[in-house]
């Protein structure tokens, strides 16, 4: 089997390495024994989205979410059908505001985002920027995710999305209502920058896990030795100051 995963934007949205999410589900793939494609997709490229299973965009600054906004505003409809098609789509930061209803910038002016996911984000006064723990029902044990965070948009959902996690240290979407990140059928969004799946190896199986149930893949055969990236994990846990053990 092979599977294909878009990039989308690689050039615009790759704030803190957030790319290396791409490399870490080929790899995951690649040691299971699957083949796995990635394809960047830059702004004006002819793409059909429902051809991929999983897509990633990464985070940008205001000024190249402007520039993206445009070029997906001509994908909007091929994009919305890929997401009722149940194809995998993790979005960061950036990218994640894009999908929701708006974007307001600290000066007022909106960039319209997509409307797939049911939630809008306006620029605060301050940045919220640091090291995060969350919990989130959606993962097998342990259950935290870990990450980086650093935006000046606090996002709030709509009822159309569900909260990726529970904030147990950091900001979370808005920094009031403990929430991080959203969920809508295979789309995921989060505010966890750079390295997240990396050193949140149930999340990318999570990922992976559903892009193979959808081409018809029972199993994801033998667990893999995660043993580094688990370590990785307890240390951004007390890099958040959350002990792992109470988590
Ligand atoms: N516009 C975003 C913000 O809220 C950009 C954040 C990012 O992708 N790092 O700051």
């Amino acid at each position: 089997m092979r599977l294909r995963i878009g990039h989308m934007y690689p050039d615009l949205m790759n704030l803190y390495g957030d790319r290396g999410n791409v490399i870490a589900l080929a790899r995951r793939l690649q040691w299971r024994g699957i083949e796995a494609e990635i394809v960047g997709i830059a702004a004006g490229d002819a793409a059909a989205l429902g051809d991929f299973d999983l897509l990633f965009m990464g985070g940008g600054q205001d000024r190249e979410q402007a520039i993206v906004c445009r070029d997906l505003e001509a994908r909007r409809e091929d994009l919305r059908r890929a997401m009722e098609a149940d194809v995998v789509l993790l979005a960061v930061c950036g990218g994640y505001q894009l999908l929701g209803h708006y974007y307001r910038m600290p000066d007022g002016r909106e960039i319209p985002g997509l409307g797939i996911l049911d939630l809008h984000t306006e620029a605060g006064p301050t940045r919220m920027i640091g090291n995060a723990a969350c919990r989130s029902e959606y993962l097998p044990e342990p259950g935290t995710l870990v990450g980086f965070e650093n935006h000046g948009g606090r996002t709030y959902l709509g009822p159309g999305c569900a909260p990726l996690a529970t904030v147990l240290s950091g900001h979370g979407n808005n920094g009031e209502d403990g929430g991080e990140g959203a969920v809508y059928r295979n789309v995921f969004g989060t505010y966890l920058h750079g390295s997240l799946l990396p050193k949140n190896p149930h999340f990318a199986d999570l990922l992976l896990g559903r892009a193979l149930a959808r081409r018809g893949a029972g199993t994801m055969g033998d667990p893999l030795d995660d043993s580094l990236e688990w370590r990785a994990h307890r240390v951004a846990l007390g890099l958040a100051g959350v002990d792992g053990r109470e988590a």
